[in-house]
């Protein structure tokens, strides 16, 4: 195998790897890939347990090439993650950095989603200490990437589910409305539906209203349509996937209605191929990015580019639905 130059001018010799918020499958191959590249590097590579909170309690732990073994396949993460009150505070942070002092940490990798990236550049301007962000979070609603991990993975889980629940759909003629994951974006949503011939798929980027949901079932009945899935985004702002059920059944109440809330399994989960490979690759790029220098940035894929986008644009800008998704989506509806 080649060896790539470890170009050490920049001075890393011991990197940390945390992850961070809510856990997406995928993160583990990610590790996985920051530790082997590290190695490959020689660089010392330290994992931090249950994301700021380990940093700030020191519970950290030495990593090499055999201690991410048979982890690539595994959903979740082995480091365990969290939400930390405490790395929210001055007070927090300070001990944080006082750890990486004792350990000799010159750089983190901080897998996450925007809240994770926030820390991260708080506390890179507060201390100096360098920080490169990996986007791990299902929601794919991260500017500078194309997808991040764990994506895809929650995607399929979603199409299985909702495969499953069509099958019974029309098997009774029912309605089904089908919550899935998506607080503030709508990627999972609109993807799961046209993958599914969901009838209707409400997303929180586009303004509903219940008279459009209302006209969309009149036409899928003169179409013949027996059964009908309508994916709702969790953070549709129409009202709570209870209160859409409620409205139909009120205005066609020959419907015979039912709500199912697919919740955390589109979290769990062995990491699709796509997921894998992604990971990967930007747990890669982490290491050779901050090897080249770079600091503040998150590491993406974009048209299939390992790319560095500064942290702020990553937390401040969003993905943008694809709004031609949403018209063919309608188009093939009935
Ligand atoms: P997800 O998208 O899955 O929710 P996330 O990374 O956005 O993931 P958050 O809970 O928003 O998840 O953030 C994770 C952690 O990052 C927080 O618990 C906190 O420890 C840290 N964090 C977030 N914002 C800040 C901030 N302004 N200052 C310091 N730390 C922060």
């Amino acid at each position: 195998m080649k060896k790539i130059k470890n170009m050490s001018e920049n001075n890393i010799k011991s990197i940390a790897v945390l992850t961070s918020g809510g856990d997406a499958p995928g993160m583990n191959a990610a590790l996985r890939a920051v530790v082997r590249t590290a190695n490959h590097f020689n660089i010392n590579c330290y994992g931090i347990r249950e994301g700021y909170n380990g940093l700030i309690a020191g519970d950290v732990t030495k990593m090499g090439p055999r201690s991410v073994k048979n982890i690539i396949n595994q959903g979740g993460t082995i480091l365990k993650s969290a939400r930390s009150k405490e790395f929210m505070t001055p007070e927090g942070r300070r001990k944080a950095f006082e750890q990486c002092q004792k350990l000799g940490i010159d750089a983190l990798v901080c897998i996450g989603g925007d809240g994770s990236f926030t820390g991260a550049k708080v506390f890179n301007e507060e201390y100096g200490i360098r920080v490169i962000g990996v986007p791990g979070t299902i929601d794919n609603d991260i500017f500078g990437t194309d997808n991040t991990i764990g994506y895809d993975t929650a995607l399929n889980t979603a199409m299985d589910a909702i495969d499953k629940i069509r099958d019974t759909a029309t098997s009774h003629n029912r309605v089904f409305f089908v919550e899935v994951m998506g607080r503030d974006a709508g990627f999972i949503a609109l993807n799961s539906g046209i993958a599914t011939g969901a009838l209707d798929i409400l997303i929180p980027e586009r303004k509903d209203s219940m008279e459009d949901l209302f006209s969309t079932f009149r036409m899928a009945e003169k179409v013949g349509k027996s059964s009908s899935i309508v994916v709702v985004a969790e953070g549709e702002e129409l009202g709570s996937i209870y209160d859409l059920a409620k409205a139909t059944k009120e205005e066609f109440p020959t419907y015979d209605i039912r709500v199912t809330i697919l919740g955390h399994i589109q979290r769990g989960g062995s990491p699709s191929c796509a997921d894998r490979v992604l990971a990967s690759n930007l747990g890669y790029g982490a290491v050779v990015g901050l090897l080249e220098g770079k600091n503040k940035v998150m590491v993406g894929m974009q048209s299939n580019k390992i790319t560095y986008t500064p942290i702020e644009e990553a937390i401040k800008k969003h993905n943008e639905i694809d709004k031609n998704l949403i018209q063919i989506s309608e188009i093939l509806a009935m």
